[in-house]
């Protein structure tokens, strides 16, 4: 098998016959193909389709293949697909030129289908291992939901969507209660398995939709975007809840389980600034007077 799965090419080129070429080649390796006979038409199909890697012819009437690859560059939506530069001139200008502008590879016409294949093979194997490494430095290592940085900006860009179409939005702090004593019990080990276990129970409280995070040791951030403070409140409860009957068997085999609670304070985007750091201080407030007022509990005291 030439490819290990079958990728979506686009293939922009403005010579009909080489256009043709290249996409019965692509298909005959396994390949989804997209053809495009200008920069104009590929960039307008990127806007409405995603694709796993770009042949980019260089020289074509309007705009060039050069300015085409600057322009999908500077997009954030686009500059993370592989694009492979397509040329029958070998001129170095150019090749560094397009190299310096981002591309991942070039390849003279006429290629060699071989040679073109195991360099998008490269370009494809690169992308999925940044990839990887992407999700990883935005994952918690022990819940493998969000971590804090992840949540920073996925939260702030919901924040701002709130803002615009003017919709409600509510964030809320989760706080587990004594979690110290789980540890100081019964070790490390089984604290990290009550956060997980917690965690796994706010995937399954929430919506999918919802942004849902591990911010510290034992403190949790959930932001409910298109939500009203009084339906969050609401979910919160049911969360607290489902946490005060969750069970997490202990790693000893004994048939002994353990039980924890958590404390919960929210805030709205109306009560306070549209602004993240805002948000998670009113919201770490209310949870303050939940742990004040006796832990395990959603305070409703601002609603
Ligand atoms: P409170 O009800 O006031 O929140 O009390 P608490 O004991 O939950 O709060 P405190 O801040 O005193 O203790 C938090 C504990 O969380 C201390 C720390 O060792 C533990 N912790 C932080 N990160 C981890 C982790 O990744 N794994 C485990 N097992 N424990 C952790
Ligand atoms: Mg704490
Ligand atoms: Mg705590």
């Amino acid at each position: 098998m030439i490819f290990d799965k079958c990728y979506k090419i686009l293939v922009v080129d403005d010579a009909k016959d080489s256009q043709m070429l290249l996409s019965f080649d692509l298909k005959a390796a396994g390949c989804d193909v997209i053809s495009a006979g200008s920069g104009e038409m590929a960039l307008a199909i990127l806007a409405s389709t995603g694709v796993d890697l770009i042949i980019l012819d260089v020289h074509m009437p309007g705009l060039s293949g050069l300015v085409t690859l600057e322009r999908l560059k500077r997009n954030v939506h686009w500059q993370m697909i592989p694009v492979i530069m397509l040329s029958s001139s070998d001129g170095e200008d150019e090749v560094v030129t397009a190299l310096e502008l981002g591309a991942d590879d070039y390849v003279v016409k006429p290629y060699i289908s071989k040679v073109l294949f195991a360099r998008m093979r490269t370009a494809l194997r690169l992308r999925e291992k940044t990839k990887a490494l992407e999700d990883l430095a935005k994952t918690d290592f022990l819940t493998g939901i969000n971590n804090r940085a992840c949540f920073d900006e996925l939260a702030s860009c919901a924040i701002s969507q709130a803002q615009r179409s003017e919709r409600p939005l509510v964030m809320a702090m989760f706080d587990i209660d004594f979690f110290k004593l789980v540890n100081d019990d019964y070790g490390h080990d089984m604290g990290d398995k009550v956060l997980k276990s917690f965690a796994a129970s706010l995937i399954e409280s929430f919506r999918n939709y919802d942004i849902i995070a591990r911010i510290g040791g034992e403190e949790f951030a959930v932001c409910l975007p298109n939500t009203s403070i009084k339906n969050a409140i609401y979910a919160c409860e049911r969360l607290r809840a489902s946490v005060e009957y969750m069970r997490v068997p202990l790693n000893n085999g004994s048939k002994k389980e353990i039980g924890i609670t958590v404390s919960i304070g929210v805030a709205s985007s109306v009560s306070a600034s549209l602004n993240i750091d805002c948000l998670l201080k009113q919201a770490d407030i209310g949870l303050y007077y939940a742990k004040s007022q006796g832990r395990n509990q959603v305070p409703t005291f601002r609603t």
